[in-house]
């Protein structure tokens, strides 16, 4: 049985905000007051869909957009990482769960060459349109009263899941990969078998240390990391048992 790897993809694989950052492509490198004071608590996607559109009528091209992307670097360790789990395929799956978009993730795999590590990428939806500006859909709806309303990482998981199964494939354990607050929705669902490895300092990280202090810690084992090294050395630790 293989291991399902889950990673997310801001923070995690990267080491930046792809929606941050690509507001280095606005004028003066910044958005209009007006906007920024837009965003609405759960409603990320519709405020990034406003960013896009700002962009595109200030005449923001694809390929600056693209290059600003693709020159976020990898967070320590994720290349060595994911070189080691290409020579491990037949041991390991592996899928992105991220609130960024379809766009910036195939740019950033294509530009280093690792669409091939990945099963699967679960984002929200986006594509340039004919007058060149980039949209940007909710992934799906849920129920999840936790999650932001276009995206719960859990639902998510849990549907993969259930597909995998149907075509017969079963996962020894999952190991979840993150750094952020919609990462905790997730994990908290992990079972005994299963790791969360938490990105050391980050929201994640934070949150389960208050929860295990608050006396509701979660099943799963929690292995912190500070470099995708120390991610391979656990990995060789779980394959070798
Ligand atoms: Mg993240
Ligand atoms: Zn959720």
């Amino acid at each position: 049985m293989k291991v399902l790897l889950v990673f997310d993809f801001d923070n995690t694989i990267i080491d930046d905000n792809s929606d941050t950052r690509i507001v280095q492509c606005a004028p003066d490198k910044k958005l209009p007051m007006a906007l920024q004071d837009s965003y609405q608590k759960g409603f990320w996607t519709e405020f990034m869909g406003r960013v896009f559109k700002y962009l595109g009528d200030e005449g923001v091209k694809e390929d600056e957009m693209r290059r600003t992307v693709i020159s976020m670097p990898f967070t320590l360790g994720m290349v060595e990482l994911f070189s080691f789990l290409r020579m491990n395929k037949d041991k390991f799956d592996c899928i992105i769960i991220s609130d960024s978009n379809s766009v910036f993730i195939d740019w950033v795999l294509e530009a280093a060459d690792f669409h091939d590590v990945f099963d699967n990428v679960f984002t929200n939806p986006a594509a340039f349109d004919n007058s060149g500006c980039l949209t940007v859909r909710n992934y799906h709806a849920h129920s999840c009263n936790r999650c932001p309303k276009n995206l719960c990482k859990n639902a998510v998981l849990v549907e993969f899941i259930e597909k995998q199964l149907e075509k017969g494939v079963r996962y020894a354990r999952i190991v979840y990969i993150g750094d952020g607050g919609n990462d905790v929705c997730p994990v908290t669902f992990l079972r005994k078998n299963d790791v969360a490895m938490p990105r050391k300092g980050y929201t994640l990280h934070k949150t389960l240390a208050r929860m295990s202090q608050n006396l509701e810690p979660i099943e799963s084992s929690v292995v912190v990391w500070s470099s995708g090294v120390e991610i391979i050395s656990h990995l060789q630790f779980l394959i070798k048992e």
